[in-house]
Formats: structure tokens, C-alpha cells, sequence
């Protein structure tokens, strides 16, 4: 029963619901009121849950009854305390995003809470079982227990474990194509007597695209640019290329498709490889940023986007190749956009080129008339119906309520497997970890559920469980970024959790600043989200938001990313490709003139571009480096300072993101003393890079000190990769590998000529101003120099969670900055 507070509060709800305000709608935090429900719940409990003499009767318990009373416990504790801190502030706490900030205007609003629901999900409210396991594991500690008299009254409460469930109303269903029949279920090997490579196959020719093979290579013999259009599952990547190869293509030259993401091109070009009964990297290869797995013999090549940009600076006509195909390019990353105007100019001078763009939306139209009216081919998919849920009311947390949406999925509906999107690799591991918890304190009631996380740094071996079939009686949830959206398929998907979200950069080209952010996503990424759960048979599609959130905050498309990004490292690229009048440059979509500018602006800064806008030397250095302008002009510098020995490992480490230490639960402290190690005498957090780097390397690279140290191994192997051919690019451009290890102030030096852009200045208020284009932001709380608070900052990037935090900073002289960019500061006086 609900009571009279919480009855109005459901009635103002609703009300404000109907009127469509949205404002009080958001606000209305169903978090709260769930938890006093719950609590009310446990207080029924409460004389049980007190006193443990539960644990210590005469009757045997079994080990599921002694977690679960212990789990009933945790929670009870948990709310309990919660409830009391809310006690003493005596009130029923609101969300308060606009209350701090009033004057948001009506379009902003979303954002603003998205931001808001961020903060809550990430911090603290993501945490709660971490007070749990500290109970458990002291209780695990202390107790001696005892079996004894069973409580018959409160055994079989599991129920409100689900008490935050979420509603939902089905609001439509996204029409399939061809659902009377459901798909046959995949044979078994052994029921056949198969071999492997026959049964894959047989599964290629169940593929839509199948049916298509001959009509789609008459369409590309016939015409030299051709847009391909099919829905996502259909056998378009897959496909296509080993079609091309069987028809011929592949004898005067390479058939090379691009991919907007890296799993993709990994996992995708593995799958053919199977598929063709060759080894990966041999005839089949891929070729990603800092990684080639490629050959001499290699003819069906995936690469990222951006690697066939690089491979155009070393190859302007792509001669190497007699087909691309320009994959996904629905996902309109920045450098799919600027191949399009590249590749369409290349294909008029070599008319042997067959140029394929692939997509799997249909609104293919713009496509066509960028590329001179091509020809679009576009072939039925098979999709069964989905159906559409949306929340009845707006979610306080958008982590919570999936996590709670999974639990619900798997308790009451039919097996299949659900996937989740969320928006980075913090929140699949923040999820996977709370789900993993909850499942635990459920015990044996339920099924077995396997969590399968999918994301851009998620190690090979570990990608391809998700494609794993699902043992039977069991149910697989995949966590998965965008990345599931239209890039890779997982079979077998039944259901959909949407939350609404993806991580987009946002670029301001006014500071000429670029942050990562938790974003609505567009109605069609909604779309394509939905469609999803219904490749091998009906689905559902759970959308965590409201259907007035679907209707009134979605834009109907995602803005390309080339509107929304820094620029300088492709304007930086097509300078050194010779492509001088950047303005007259033939766009799809031109980004902002202003974010142009600025690019120029910042290459020139950097003194890789001269007055003239004309590549430099040290810009033409610069290029080489598949990296940011920044980093690379650091490492160009760094033979100056006489240090590219320590800039290139710092580089390196800065390269593989912020997932070099780990904490384990039972550890934590232990872990942060590690960490702490590296950041004695406030060095900063580059020269902290630089003497994990440096200790591994003393220990001849050994997986052991890593793991006594709480490093992930992975990732170092990755920066000592990177570092690898860093230092063949420094030979490449005549830098010498020169060491300086006891002048940490020449390294900072060579940061700061890199990243000097990127300074900030202390304020009284412990808050920092970034110097060119003030703005507010602070060190960020994993910084070495976080409580330290050093007076002038270079910062390596900033990333907007909770604030707009800098990542990875280092101290610096302000004197410096005069020294070495006297261009961009002067003396005030
Ligand atoms: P499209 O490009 O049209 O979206 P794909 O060619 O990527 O379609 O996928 C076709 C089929 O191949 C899908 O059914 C998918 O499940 C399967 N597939 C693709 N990659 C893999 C992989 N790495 N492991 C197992 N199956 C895969
Ligand atoms: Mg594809």
C-alpha cells in the first residue's frame, strides 16, 4: 500500500504526465518513492532480519537459504541507512538538476538531465552494493554459523527483490518482413554429421543476401559506383567482399572495406576468415589503428575508416586495390566522410576502381546523389516483429532501470537472449558488475545468466564469446555499446534493452573545445536499436524513456560526427594529401566554417602549418603519426628537448585510455597504494605514465609485477605495441631515440609543446580556468595531482562526467608557456 505523500506524489506525476510537462516529469524521481515502498517491504521483515537468530536454530539451512536471508539483510541495512541519512536532512529529496541552474532553456533540458542522470548513475547511485559486499564480507568474517529453526514465514520472499520493476506500455510494433514462419533453429553439428566448415556454409547461403549474389554482382560489373542498401544481420560485410572474390575481383587487386569501429574490423574479418577456411591475417586480414594483421597474400581486407584515410597518404590512388567498399556508411563518422569525397574523386580518375557504399538504413537517396547519382541497390531483409515498450514514467537511472529491466526479462519472460546498450565501457563494467551481484544474492531460484560485455577495448579473446551459442536452458545478456547497433549482429537476441543513450564527442569550435558525453540518441539509432531483437524471431524492445521522450527530445538523425569534432588531425591529413582550399573541399555535409578555422588556427599554432596555410616540415613530421596533432607534435618537439625516448613511451601510455589500473573489490586500498607509488614528489600524471612504463620494462615486461602492482597487463602489452612502431614512425621521420630520464623538466617541456593549447589556472575556490577560452574545470579525482593542486596545469583532455574534469595533467612553469608558445601567450603587464 502506498502511502497518502506517495499517492499524491503519483497523481502529481501523472497529471504532469498528461500535460505534458515535462519538466515536473523528469523531476519526479521514482527512485525514491520505490525505495520507502521497499523499505516498508522490509519492515514486515524487520523483527526477522534483526536478530540473527535465524541462522543459529536447530533446522539445517541450505547454503541458497543462508545468502538469500543474508541478501535480504544487506538490503535491509542499506535502505535502512539510507533512510535515516534522508531523515536527518527531513525531506523527501527531488533531483535537483534545475533547480541549480533555473534558466536551462526548453531545448536543453534533455541534456541538462542527461547530465544529471550521469552523475547519479556513475557515483553514487551505482554503488550501492558495494555497502552490501562490505557487510557480506564481514559477516563472512565473523560469523561462526549455526543451522537452525527455519522462519517458515519469510522463506520464499523473493519478490521484492523485483520490487523495482519497471511498467512499460506497449506503445507500437516495429513491423517485420517476414514473420510467419519462424527461422529454423541452427542444426547442431553433431545432429548432422557436418563438418564445421560445411555447416558454415549452409549458414552463408541462409543469408539474405544470398538470394541477391548474382543480381549484385551484375549491378557492380555494370556500374562502377553503386550503393548497397540492406538491413543489418543481412550478410552485407560479410558477404560482399568473398562474393567479389569468387567473381574475380580480387585477381589485379585488393578488395578493402572500411568499417567505422575496430571490433568490427576485427571480428568481422575473423568470422570470414572462418568462413573461407583461412588462417586470419593470411588471404583474409584486417588493419586497425597501431595493429595490422595483414600479408603479402592478403586480398580481402577490413580496415577502420581512418586506416584507409592514413594508407591514402602513403597510396593517393589506392592502387593496391581494385574494389572499396565504404561499410556502414549510415554511421557518417568524420573520416567515412571525408573518404566519401576522397574515394568519389579517386574512382573518376581510375575508372577500373569499383567503388561500393554500403548502409543499412534506406535512406539511401543522399548517398546516390553525393556519388554523381549512382545506381542503389537494395535488397529485402528478413525481420521478424518487434514490439515496442516505452517506461510509463521517466527513470531517476538509466543504469538501474536497465539493470532492473534485465532481471525482470529474465525472471518472467521466455528464454532468448537480451542485449543492453549502453554508452561506454565504464557503465558496461559498472552494469556487469551490479548485475553479476544481484545475481548472486538470488542464488540457484533463478536460470543461469551469462553476461557478455562487447566494447571498442574488450580484448580479442574475449570478444568472441559473444557469439558463442547460448547453452541450452540458459539466457546470454550482451552489454554492448553502440557498436551492436548496426555493426556486428549477435544471433539469437530476443529482447532489447534501450536506455536512450550513446557517448558522443562534443565540440565546441568557439573554445575549440572537445568532450566526450552521454547523449540522447536519435530516433533512428532508436530504430535500428529495436530491430535488433527480431533476427531470428518476434522480439521485444524495452525503450527506458517515455514515449513523450521518444516524440518531443529525439532528433529524428544523429549529426554527423564531422559537425560535431575537432578537426585538426584530418585537416592535418588532407594538407598532407595536398588538398590545400579545405573550404571548396567536396563534403557531404560541410562542417561548421568555424570548426574549420579553428583546426587551421590550432596546425598553425602548433607550426604545422605556415603562414600560407602550407604544410610545414615539422607538420609534414607531424603527419606521419597516426596520432592527434598534439601528441604528435609532442613527440616532434621531443628531439629538441633530447627526451623522444620518454615522450614516445609516454604517448604510448596516453594511447591506450584510462584502463591501466585495476581495483579489485577485496583490494582496493592495496591497489591505490600501487597507484600512489608512481605519483611520489607530484611528478604528474605523464612522468607517473612514464614510471609504470619504464618498472614494467625493468622487469623485462612481466605479467607477475603487473598483477602485483594492480596494472592490467592487457594494456600495457598495447602501449609497449604502440610504443613499438612509435618508435619506427621516429626513424621514419629522422628523429633519434634520445634519453633524458633525469630532466623530467625537459620531458614536461616537450608536453607543454604539444599541449600547451590545453593549459589551465588555479582559482581560489580550488576550481581551475582553462587560459584561452576561460572556462571552468578540475583536476580529476584518479590525477595524481588531484589533491595537490599545483598552480598552472597542461591537461592531456577533458572529459565531461559529473563536471568537466581534466584527464592526465602535469605541472608547468607559466614562464614556460612564454618560452615555448610565444605566439599564443604574452606577458601581461
Ligand atoms: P550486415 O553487414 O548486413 O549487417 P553481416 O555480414 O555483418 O551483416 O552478418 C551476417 C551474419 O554473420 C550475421 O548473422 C552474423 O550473426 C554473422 N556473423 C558476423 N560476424 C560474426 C562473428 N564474428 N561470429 C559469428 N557470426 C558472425
Ligand atoms: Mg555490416
Amino acid at each position: 500500500k502506498m502511502s497518502k505523500k506517495e499517492q499524491e506524489e503519483v497523481v502529481r506525476r501523472d497529471s504532469a504526465v498528461e500535460k505534458g510537462d515535462t519538466q515536473s516529469e523528469r523531476n519526479f524521481s521514482r527512485q525514491e518513492y520505490l525505495k520507502k515502498r521497499e523499505l516498508q517491504k522490509l519492515e514486515e521483515l524487520k523483527d526477522y532480519l534483526e536478530d540473527e537468530s535465524y541462522l543459529f536454530g536447530d533446522e539445517k539451512l541450505t547454503e541458497a537459504e543462508i545468502q538469500d536471508f543474508r541478501y535480504k539483510k544487506a538490503i535491509y541495512e542499506l535502505i535502512k541507512k539510507r533512510t535515516q541519512e534522508e531523515d536527518n536532512v527531513g525531506e523527501y529529496r527531488m533531483p535537483d538538476a534545475y533547480d541549480q541552474d533555473g534558466s536551462v532553456d526548453q531545448e536543453k533540458r534533455f541534456a541538462v538531465s542527461v547530465q544529471r542522470y550521469r552523475d547519479t548513475g556513475s557515483t553514487e547511485k551505482m554503488n550501492p552494493f558495494a555497502e552490501q559486499e562490505a557487510w557480506e564480507d564481514h559477516q563472512i568474517g565473523n560469523a561462526t554459523l549455526k543451522f537452525g529453526a527455519k522462519n517458515k514465514q519469510v522463506s520464499d520472499n523473493y519478490e521484492f527483490v523485483f520490487e523495482d520493476q519497471i511498467d512499460f506500455i506497449k506503445a507500437s510494433v516495429l513491423a517485420g518482413d517476414n514473420y510467419e514462419d519462424a527461422m529454423p533453429a541452427k542444426p547442431s553439428q553433431e545432429s548432422t554429421g557436418k563438418s564445421a566448415f560445411d555447416m558454415l556454409q549452409e549458414e552463408r547461403k541462409n543469408l539474405p543476401i544470398y538470394s541477391y549474389r548474382e543480381q549484385l554482382l551484375n549491378a557492380v560489373k555494370d556500374h562502377q559506383v553503386l550503393i548497397i542498401v540492406g538491413e543489418t544481420g543481412s550478410g552485407k560485410t560479410t558477404q560482399i567482399p568473398q562474393y567479389l572474390h569468387e567473381a574475380g575481383y580480387t585477381k589485379h587487386g585488393k578488395v578493402g572495406c572500411t568499417q567505422p569501429r575496430r571490433v568490427a574490423a576485427m571480428s568481422v574479418s575473423a568470422r570470414v576468415a572462418q568462413e573461407m577456411g583461412v588462417k586470419l591475417g593470411h588471404e583474409v586480414g584486417y588493419s586497425i589503428r597501431f595493429e595490422d594483421c595483414t600479408s603479402e597474400k592478403t586480398i580481402l581486407k577490413y580496415m577502420t575508416d581512418g586506416m584507409l584515410l592514413r594508407e591514402l597518404l602513403g597510396e593517393p590512388d589506392l592502387g593496391s586495390y581494385s574494389v572499396i567498399i565504404v561499410d556502414e556508411a549510415h554511421e557518417r563518422t568524420l573520416h567515412t566522410d571525408i573518404l566519401f569525397g576522397l574515394v568519389k574523386d579517386i574512382a573518376r580518375a581510375r575508372p577500373d576502381l569499383k567503388l561500393l557504399i554500403s548502409s543499412a538504413t534506406m535512406d539511401a537517396e543522399k548517398f546516390s546523389d553525393f556519388f554523381d547519382h549512382a545506381p542503389i541497390f537494395s535488397f529485402p531483409g528478413r525481420r521478424y516483429p518487434v514490439d515496442i515498450c516505452f517506461t510509463t514514467a521517466p527513470e531517476a537511472d538509466y543504469m538501474d532501470a536497465a539493470i532492473a529491466t534485465v532481471l525482470t526479462i529474465h525472471v518472467k519472460e521466455p528464454l532468448g537472449d537480451v542485449l543492453v546498450f549502453l554508452p561506454g565501457q565504464e557503465e558496461i563494467e559498472a552494469v556487469e558488475e551490479n548485475l553479476k551481484n544481484k545475481i548472486r544474492g538470488l542464488g540457484t531460484k533463478i536460470r543461469e545468466l551469462i553476461i557478455c560485455p562487447i566494447y571498442a577495448n574488450l580484448p580479442s579473446e574475449l570478444q568472441a564469446k559473444i557469439f558463442e551459442p547460448t547453452p541450452e536452458g540458459a539466457r546470454k545478456v550482451v552489454l554492448a555499446t553502440n557498436i551492436a547497433e548496426t555493426s556486428l549482429t549477435i544471433d539469437g537476441i530476443k529482447y532489447v534493452v534501450d536506455p536512450g543513450f550513446s557517448k558522443m564527442k562534443s565540440y565546441n569550435p568557439r573554445t575549440g573545445m572537445e568532450s566526450l558525453l552521454v547523449t540522447p540518441i536519435s530516433k533512428a539509432s532508436a530504430t535500428q536499436r529495436a530491430g535488433r531483437a527480431g533476427r531470428t524471431s518476434a522480439g521485444k524492445c524495452y525503450r527506458l524513456y517515455t514515449a513523450y521522450n521518444y516524440y518531443h527530445d529525439l532528433e529524428d538523425n544523429t549529426i554527423p560526427e564531422i559537425q560535431r569534432t575537432n578537426l585538426a588531425s584530418v585537416v592535418l591529413s588532407l594538407k598532407s594529401l595536398g588538398i590545400h582550399n579545405l573550404l571548396n573541399f567536396d563534403f557531404m555535409d560541410p562542417p561548421p566554417s568555424e570548426a574549420l578555422i579553428k583546426s587551421l588556427e590550432l596546425l598553425f599554432a602548433l607550426g604545422a602549418l605556415n603562414q600560407l596555410g602550407e604544410l610545414t616540415k615539422a607538420g609534414r613530421r607531424m603527419a606521419e603519426f597516426p596520432l592527434d596533432p598534439m601528441l604528435s607534435k609532442m613527440i616532434v618537439v621531443s628531439d629538441k628537448y633530447k627526451c623522444s625516448d620518454e615522450i614516445i613511451s609516454i604517448a604510448a601510455m596516453l594511447s591506450i585510455g584510462p584502463s591501466i589500473f585495476y581495483r579489485p573489490k577485496d583490494k582496493q586500498v592495496h591497489a591505490d597504494n600501487a597507484m600512489m607509488n608512481y605519483h611520489v614528489g607530484n611528478v604528474g600524471d605523464h612522468i607517473a605514465l612514464l614510471k609504470i612504463y619504464n618498472s614494467w620494462k625493468e622487469t623485462n615486461y612481466s605479467t607477475q609485477w603487473c598483477y602485483e602492482n594492480y596494472i592490467q597487463v592487457r594494456s600495457m602489452k598495447r602501449a609497449r605495441d604502440i610504443r613499438d612502431q612509435l618508435e619506427g614512425l621516429l626513424e621514419r621521420v629522422e628523429i633519434e631515440v634520445s634519453s633524458n630520464s633525469n630532466e623530467l623538466d625537459s620531458i614536461r617541456k616537450s608536453i607543454v609543446a604539444g599541449f600547451f593549447p590545453h593549459t589551465a589556472k588555479l582559482q581560489k575556490n580550488g576550481s581551475y580556468r582553462t587560459v584561452k577560452h576561460p572556462q571552468t574545470v578540475h583536476i580529476h579525482p584518479a590525477s595524481g595531482l588531484s589533491q595537490v593542486l599545483p598552480r598552472w596545469v597542461v591537461y592531456h583532455q577533458l572529459v565531461l562526467t559529473s563536471k568537466e574534469y581534466m584527464r592526465q595533467v602535469t605541472e608547468v612553469k607559466p614562464e614556460w608557456l612564454i618560452e615555448i608558445a610565444p605566439h599564443y601567450y604574452q606577458l601581461k603587464d
